[in-house]
């Protein structure tokens, strides 16, 4: 999904091509990001501003300024062979694993027309979800549950593209409740269907590694819309399949 487009009062002061190869990465992708008036924020895909190259480049980036926060914390990163390659290995898991889903555009979905006009409850999951807290940058483990009311208008998607769609969703920087509204509208946007339920229950570590070390810290988030909101009987189904599936 695009960036949202938010009320920047900044027009930036022109750069010119030139002048532009001499910054670093970020901060010619945070140019033309503000140049179009793009919402940036953590959970924000940014793929489009992104031009070849750029991504290695950020990469390298964020290593150095990793190095600088361990220098901070008073490592010795250079006696110490643990934390040699830290900031290494810390910027290559963010760029392209663990924040991987804020760098790249959307994977290929084929959609197909409902030929066979199904229009019966559908359940995706559990979709295994891997995300990390925008406060602490710590991990979020979890599941999601897809339910879907087609109709003869809507387009249906491969069943292995709901995950792959969910995983570039929760590979951000994220607060639960935003994760389960960003993925109920790309797939609403998708598929078009006449109902449209998600469930998500995922465990917080920033609750067991600091803070409260609750060690019963499961959040449960749900999203309803179209047919499951005016239907109870069709949310009591979805409800109870699901949680046959657990
Ligand atoms: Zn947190």
């Amino acid at each position: 999904m695009p960036a949202q487009t938010t009320n920047l009062p900044t027009t930036p002061i022109f750069r010119s091509e030139e002048e532009l190869s001499r910054l670093p990465a970020s901060e010619r992708i945070r140019y033309r990001l503000v140049g179009a008036e793009c919402r940036y924020h953590a959970n924000d895909n940014i793929a489009a501003f992104i031009r070849e190259g750029e991504l290695a480049e950020l990469e390298s980036e964020v290593e150095a300024r990793m190095q600088e926060v361990l220098e901070a914390l008073v490592i010795d990163t250079d006696s110490d062979h643990n934390t040699n390659e830290t900031a290494k290995r810390v910027a290559r898991m963010f760029l392209t694993e663990v924040f991987r889903g804020r760098y790249v555009p959307i994977p290929s979905v084929t959609e197909f027309p409902n030929f066979s006009r199904l229009n019966e409850l559908m359940i995706v999951g559990p979709v295994k979800v891997r995300s990390a807290c925008s406060h602490h940058l710590c991990p979020i483990l979890g599941r999601v549950w897809i339910g879907i009311l087609p109709n003869e208008h809507s387009n249906l998607i491969g069943l292995s593209k709901y995950a792959r769609i969910c995983e570039w969703i929760m590979s951000r920087p994220q607060i639960q409740e935003e994760a389960v509204m960003m993925l109920a509208n790309e797939l609403q946007v998708r598929v078009k269907p006449d109902g449209l339920a998600i469930v998500m229950e995922a465990d917080h570590f920033c609750m067991h590694w600091r803070g409260v070390r609750d060690d019963e810290s499961m959040m449960t988030n749900s999203v309803m819309r179209g047919a499951f909101l005016k239907d109870a009987n069709l949310r009591r189904e979805f409800l109870s399949l699901l949680s046959k599936k657990v």
